[in-house]
């Protein structure tokens, strides 16, 4: 048999292109910042200029990467994709950059993860689109200038607040994404659920969409599973029992907490008497890195009001005893 013949099996890369909304009308919440996109995309396109560069900020998962491809798309220009990590040299930059057509949207993931060398090289092309290259070594050294098209920059962070100043003021459309309600989350999981041709009972979806913990990402992965125990243990439908039961078997709290948010709260309530406790103790007592810890599992324990930052560190709110079922210890909250 020739291998091509096999019906190729979606890998979960391919599925997930498949659920990418693709324009900004099937962009589902983000309500603010989509209707001040619309507006920059409009009228970068009646000028017929390249978009401002944009920065998009938020935790992972929430539409960086769908958003910067839908403005590609809806200033239709071309799309080139990168991340701060793999930048490593400034010709690695240089040679995506001078590859620009113009207009083109060149997006980078972490982009608070560029090294300061890479930092360097961008800036004058953000201004000018101008590159200023150092060719050859020592006396015999010199830089050229290189003309670019003017492009638009979209960079992507789960951190702000590791991004140098310089970088930032750059960006004349910078946009904060949020988490999502449970009501967005609910149209995202019957989109998906429309598109993967799986049929979804209303209370199915929004038990989903309840325990997405605010993020279409995740949404999207506990949809697949409990399709998963529904096409095994169920009838092929997404139904309420199916989803709760589904949920609860893969670790997935009323809140939507997995196990390693439980793990983290539950560090702070019995070892450490509620907080205040530093993060770099919770990261080598969880063994989990700093970075996780802050972009990952924080953010929302923050926006659900069981944790809150204090200049001593991180403290357990009422609410977190109480998601956990834990007295209060003596003297705290009230
Ligand atoms: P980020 O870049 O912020 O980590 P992505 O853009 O990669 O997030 O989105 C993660 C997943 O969630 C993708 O599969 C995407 O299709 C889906 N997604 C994100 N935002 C939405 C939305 N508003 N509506 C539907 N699906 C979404």
């Amino acid at each position: 048999w020739p291998i091509r013949s096999c019906p190729p099996l979606p890998l979960p890369e391919d599925a997930d292109k498949a659920l990418r909304p693709q324009t900004l009308s099937e962009f589902i919440g983000q309500q603010e910042a989509r209707a001040n996109l619309r507006v920059f995309i409009e009228s970068a396109r009646m000028r017929g200029e390249a978009m401002d560069h944009t920065l998009f900020y938020g935790p992972p998962g929430l539409g960086k990467t769908t958003l910067a491809q839908i403005m590609a798309r809806e200033l239709g220009v071309g799309f080139r994709m990168t991340s701060g990590p793999v930048l490593a040299k400034p010709g690695d930059l240089a040679a995506i950059l001078t590859n620009l057509e113009a207009r083109d949207v060149l997006f980078i993931d972490e982009i608070h993860r560029l090294s300061p060398v890479v930092e360097e090289v961008l800036y004058p092309a953000l201004e000018d689109f101008q590159l200023d290259l150092v060719i050859g070594e020592g006396p015999a050294a010199r830089t050229v200038r290189i003309e670019l098209q003017p492009f638009t920059l979209v960079g992507a962070t789960t951190r702000l607040g590791l991004l140098t100043t310089p970088l930032r003021d750059r960006f004349g459309i910078p946009t904060r994404l949020e988490f999502y309600s449970v009501d967005e989350l609910y149209e995202i999981v019957l989109r998906n659920a429309r598109l993967l041709g799986i049929p979804a009972d209303p209370d199915g979806a929004r038990e989903i969409a309840r325990r997405a913990r605010g993020t279409p990402r995740i949404a999207g992965r506990l949809l697949r599973r409990v399709v998963d125990f529904a096409l095994v243990e169920g009838e092929g439908r997404v139904t309420r029992a199916i989803a709760d039961g589904a949920l609860d078997r893969l670790g997935v709290d009323d809140l939507g907490l997995d196990s390693a948010d439980r793990r983290y709260l539950r560090l702070i309530a019995e070892s450490y008497l509620g907080g205040p406790v530093g993060v770099e103790t919770l990261s080598a007592a969880l063994s989990e890195a700093r970075d996780a810890i802050e972009e990952v599992i924080e953010p929302y324990l923050l926006q659900q009001g069981l944790i809150q930052r204090t200049p001593r560190g991180r403290m357990l709110t009422p609410a977190a005893f109480r998601h956990l079922g834990l007295e209060m210890p003596k003297g705290q909250g009230d």
